[in-house]
């Protein structure tokens, strides 16, 4: 082989080799994922298989356009790969290839729900979508008095509809009447932050009644869809959109369903795939559909039905136990893969109890909860447990978790206290060890010590946790 020049050396070394500091950072990374207790609602552990994917040569290849119809040579193994990935998409939701067909080229949630608007709308038609403060989505057209927030409030004009402010259910009359007088032309049902199921049919009938698209935008919950745990939106909507890394365990992606079979939807198609590119996108990143079609291959596997099974069976563990200690969940409980705790009858903010885990190696997010005075300063907690069951765990195991949260929160009640004031930076300077000496800090630092050897209890897929070694950079001292 000849002689490889200076300026391309770089190109065969390995990372570790090449470029050390990054190293280093995935190392502190890897070794934080390992040591901590992962709770966000929105994430998960994606398979050692769909990171082989995501990382492979696939990355180097333009492929704009779709397969047997690309704008650049040398496609005939990315055409496989996309119509691979396209069959397993319909195949794990269950879909009649010919009523559904499936985009697998957006970038990320956010970008297809972009996709989705511009295929089903003209700039500033009207759309519904649950607002914000009540568990619905950014995308979904939010804006505040002051601000058109994101490009689907920029480009079309939206109207938020809401949670009953009692049941803290979507309140579907009041958004029927909403939808007499607004008109929307798509109605978007799908949320961040809702521990319930959806109504499709009831969205369908508000719909037809003003001739509206209905789009489910299933994000968080497409991998218990998928299996069949929770009610099924493509009996009822036009175009389904989701993300392929929440629940659905994949690499960060998204995907756009559309329904070929009606007479609403005879040319979305054409209206989807031309909206994803090149209005809204350009190359397709292959490496990232390799790693879909992976994960979509694992959640059409009878497996997929337990670990569904399993995330929710865990979710509901969680809130009974924080029930049985007293606390206040929305809605009392959940029937999906989170839980929303509201945290305000303790006098306590969401942004002290995030603050207070992240030490202790908790990972969770602060959160809205219905009635919130302020967006700034939200009452509650978002738990979810996709990410705690891909590391093995089952009820016994949550019920410890539930311990340490309880903890965590009666700590966080010891430490306002200790603080003389409710400021967040009080909180933290507390909390943290700058006051040596303290009671709150000693606990703070036992809870961490506990809470990182149950964690080191369970594997990460993808990682060899039995040789893992403190990365440099990464103090313990406990
Ligand atoms: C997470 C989420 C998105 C956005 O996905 P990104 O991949 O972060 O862009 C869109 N819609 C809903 C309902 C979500 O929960």
């Amino acid at each position: 082989m000849a002689s490889i020049p200076d300026f391309n050396q770089a190109l065969y070394a390995p990372l570790a080799e090449t470029d050390p500091e990054v190293q280093n950072i995935i190392d502190k990374e890897t070794w934080r994922q390992f040591s901590g207790l992962e709770l966000i609602a929105s994430e998960n552990l994606t398979s050692r298989a769909t990171m082989e994917a995501n990382g492979s040569i696939l990355t180097n290849k333009y492929s704009e356009g779709l397969p047997g119809a690309r704008y650049y040579g040398g496609n005939e193994w990315i055409d496989e790969l996309e119509v691979l990935c396209q069959k397993r998409a319909l195949q794990a939701f269950h879909l009649d290839p010919t009523k559904w067909g499936v985009n697998v080229q957006p970038y990320s949630g956010s970008t297809a729900n972009f996709a989705a608007l511009t295929a089903l709308l003209q700039p500033q038609d009207r759309l519904m979508g649950l607002g914000l403060p009540d568990g619905g989505h950014l995308t979904h057209g939010y804006y505040t008095a002051k601000k058109k927030m994101t490009a689907s409030s920029i480009y079309f004009q939206s109207l938020p509809y809401g949670i009953d402010s009692s049941t803290h259910l979507v309140d579907y009359e009041k958004l029927a009447a909403q939808a007499k007088i607004f008109k929307p032309q798509l109605l978007i049902c799908g949320a961040s932050a809702y521990p319930r199921d959806w109504d499709y049919a009831a969205l369908r009938k508000i719909a037809d009644e003003h001739g509206a698209f209905v789009m489910a935008d299933i994000a968080h919950t497409s991998g218990l869809i998928a299996a069949g745990e929770l009610a099924d939106p493509f009996q009822y909507c036009d175009v389904v959109t989701t993300t392929t890394h929440k629940t659905l365990r994949g690499p960060r992606a998204g995907l756009i369903f559309f329904r070929k079979d009606t007479d609403k939807a005879k040319d979305l198609e054409k209206r989807v795939n031309d909206a994803v590119f090149p209005a809204c996108q350009g190359g397709p990143h292959n490496n990232t559909i390799a790693g879909i079609a992976t994960a979509l291959l694992q959640a059409c596997q009878p497996t997929w039905k337990a670990y569904a099974k399993q995330v929710i069976i865990n979710a509901q563990t969680l809130g009974k136990e924080l029930v049985a200690h007293g606390y206040k969940l929305q809605t009392q409980g959940t029937d999906n893969h989170l839980v929303l705790w509201d945290l305000r009858p303790l006098g306590l903010t969401g942004s002290k109890l995030e603050k207070l885990c992240d030490l202790v190696g908790i990972t969770i997010n602060k959160n809205a909860v219905s009635g919130d005075a302020s967006a700034q300063v939200p009452g509650g907690i978002r738990l979810g447990t996709s990410a705690l069951t891909s590391r093995n765990m089952l009820e016994a195991d949550i019920k410890v978790v539930a311990d340490f949260l309880h903890r965590a929160v009666q700590l966080a009640l010891v430490l306002q206290k200790e603080a003389g004031s409710k400021l967040l930076k009080d909180f933290v300077r507390v909390a943290t060890f700058e006051d040596e000496g303290r009671e709150g800090a000693r606990l703070v630092r036992e809870l961490r010590t506990e809470v990182r050897a149950f964690a080191r209890r369970w594997p990460v897929p993808g990682v060899d946790v039995t040789t893992l070694k403190r990365p440099a950079g990464i103090e313990e001292d406990d």
